[in-house]
Order: C-alpha cells, then sequence, then structure tokens
C-alpha cells in the first residue's frame, strides 16, 4: 500500500493536480483490493478490457500486464496527460477522451474485434460514483458484446444491483440487473483505501452478462416501464402505485388484470419476481 500512496502523491505533485471531486475522483490506493478486481475480472491475454475512468492509471497498470489491449475511457484532460506519459512505452493501451455516457461502445467494440481477434470483451471500472446507475444501465441496456463488468461502486448502491427481487436492498434496478446479468458481490473496500477518502464505503461487483435473458417478455422496454412506475410509491399497494402513474386508467381494468396473472390485489411491488412483472406486462401488453 505505502508503494501506492507514495506514487499517487507524487503524480499528484508533478503535474500540480488535485482530486477534482465534482468528477467523483477517489485514487484507489490498496494493492489487496487492486489485484481482487483484475483477478474477479478473470482476464486472459486475448482478452479486450475497456475501462472507464482510468484516473491516474494505478489501475490500469494491472490491466496492461493481463490483457491483450486496453481502452480507456476518461473525461479528465490533465488524467489523459498523465496516462500519455505514464503508459508511453505500452503498445497495447487506447485512451479516449470523452465522456462514457456520450460514447457508442457498440461501435469501439465491433471495430476492435475487426482490428484483431479477441476472445472476450471485459469492463473493468472503479467508478465515478457520481454517475454510477447511469453508467451501469448504459452498459447493459445497449446489449453489449461483452462477457463481464467488474466495478467498484457505493457500498449501497452495489447491495441493491446484487440483491434478489423481493429482499430488502431491492429497487426498481434489482430486476433489470437481474435480467441483463448474474450480480456476485466480491469484497467491502474501507474508505481508507482511496486518496482522498470518499464519504461512503464501497463494494465491489462483478455482474455476469446473460447470453440470453433469464425470462420471456414480449416487451422488456414497457416491463421495466411498469417496475419503475411500482417502486415511484414503494409504501402503495402495487395496484394503487399502478394506476396513479398511469399505467392504468382505472381501478378496475388494473383489478381485471391482476386477476388474470394470479396477483393478490394488496400485493407491494417489490414482492413480485421478475417472472411475474413479465406476466404482467403481456397481459398490459394485450389490454
Ligand atoms: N481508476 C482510478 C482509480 O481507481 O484510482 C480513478 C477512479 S475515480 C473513482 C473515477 C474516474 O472517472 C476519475 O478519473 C474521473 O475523472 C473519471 N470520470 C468521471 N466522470 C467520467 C465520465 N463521465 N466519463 C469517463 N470518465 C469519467
Amino acid at each position: 500500500m505505502e508503494n501506492i500512496v507514495k506514487e499517487t502523491k507524487f503524480i499528484l505533485n508533478k503535474y500540480n493536480l488535485k482530486a477534482n471531486k465534482s468528477l467523483g475522483q477517489n485514487f484507489l490506493i490498496n494493492k489487496e483490493v487492486l489485484e481482487t478486481i483484475v483477478n474477479s475480472a478473470e482476464i486472459t491475454s486475448n482478452d479486450l478490457v475497456i475501462e472507464i475512468g482510468p484516473g491516474l492509471g494505478t489501475l490500469t497498470e494491472f490491466l496492461l500486464e493481463k490483457a491483450k489491449k486496453v481502452i480507456c475511457v476518461e473525461l479528465d484532460e490533465n488524467m489523459v496527460k498523465v496516462l500519455q506519459d505514464r503508459f508511453l512505452l505500452y503498445k497495447n493501451l487506447e485512451i479516449i477522451n470523452e465522456d462514457v455516457l456520450k460514447l457508442d461502445l457498440n461501435q469501439i467494440i465491433k471495430d476492435e474485434r475487426q482490428k484483431q481477434e479477441i476472445d472476450n470483451v471485459k469492463i473493468v471500472a472503479n467508478l465515478p460514483y457520481y454517475i454510477t446507475t447511469p453508467i451501469v444501465m448504459k452498459l447493459l441496456e445497449d446489449k453489449l458484446d461483452i462477457e463481464s463488468i467488474t466495478i467498484m461502486i457505493q457500498k449501497e448502491v452495489a447491495d441493491r444491483l446484487i440483491d434478489k427481487p423481493g429482499g430488502k436492498n431491492c429497487g426498481a434496478i434489482t430486476y433489470s440487473i437481474n435480467y441483463y446479468s448474474e450480480p456476485e458481490g466480491i469484497i467491502e473496500v474501507d474508505k481508507s483505501s482511496f486518496i482522498p477518502e470518499p464519504e461512503v464505503t464501497s463494494k465491489v461487483l462483478k455482474l455476469k452478462i446473460r447470453k440470453t435473458p433469464n425470462i420471456k417478455v414480449e416487451n422488456p422496454e414497457k416491463m421495466f416501464k411498469i417496475i419503475k412506475c411500482a417502486f415511484l410509491q414503494r409504501r402503495k399497494t402495487l395496484l394503487n402505485a399502478l394506476v396513479l402513474n398511469g399505467i392504468f386508467e382505472t381501478k378496475e381494468q388494473a383489478t381485471k388484470i391482476f386477476e388474470k396473472v394470479g396477483l393478490d390485489l394488496n400485493v407491494r411491488g417489490e414482492k413480485l419476481t421478475l417472472e411475474e412483472y413479465a406476466k404482467l406486462s403481456d397481459y398490459y401488453s394485450q389490454k
């Protein structure tokens, strides 16, 4: 840990930089955690790794040793300068200075596969916490040709992502995560593993992308719209929440469909399985 701390402080000093809070810059300084992230990602020498938010390049260095190629996406120009100097001699690194949310990652992966033979594409990141959810949802909803996503995020969000529908941390996003991937919690990471320390505890998790979804539903977008509305008013019954949020026009209409699906009229949104939401969505589409 000592060496990484020294190195991080040295680079910040050399380039006269300070961690930019508004960009979620908390630099990882714990070697064990870095190794755990890299080992969990199971990178082989024929893999392409996409790293989001490489920062000063601490994790990047580990990734470059394992992967065939690493593509880093970094928004902060100051970090890009550091990375260019630090990894000048590496031939397997490409840096994209852009907001990851604006990138066409599908095209980037397609282009890379055309350039060279690649076994799997893996996303690895210590994510900027201020945009964790939009990034994770983009990575899943863009239906990328990737094998896994190994990320460090806030523990509170991680616990929601890896929960099962019906669990105590379950939210609307739990259903999306379970639809697109098999989530697994890896380790909790204390604030002291970063410079500067973030305000919250972190957690590493791995999402193994499903080749085909684990349930059948006619219109997934519609199903996720229903799930979102169900969680807008958690204290209400599902039926009332869906009427209030305009999924159903009247209580009578909702009652009819609930009866067809076999749902208790007083059930709460978080108690439904993904299969039940799929069934509700399919009946709703037929109404
Ligand atoms: N990977 C480094 C580490 O582990 O020490 C830095 C991680 S830091 C938590 C998050 C990084 O994401 C920062 O370098 C920040 O500049 C970058 N970042 C923030 N918003 C971004 C965005 N929209 N697109 C790409 N990178 C972003």
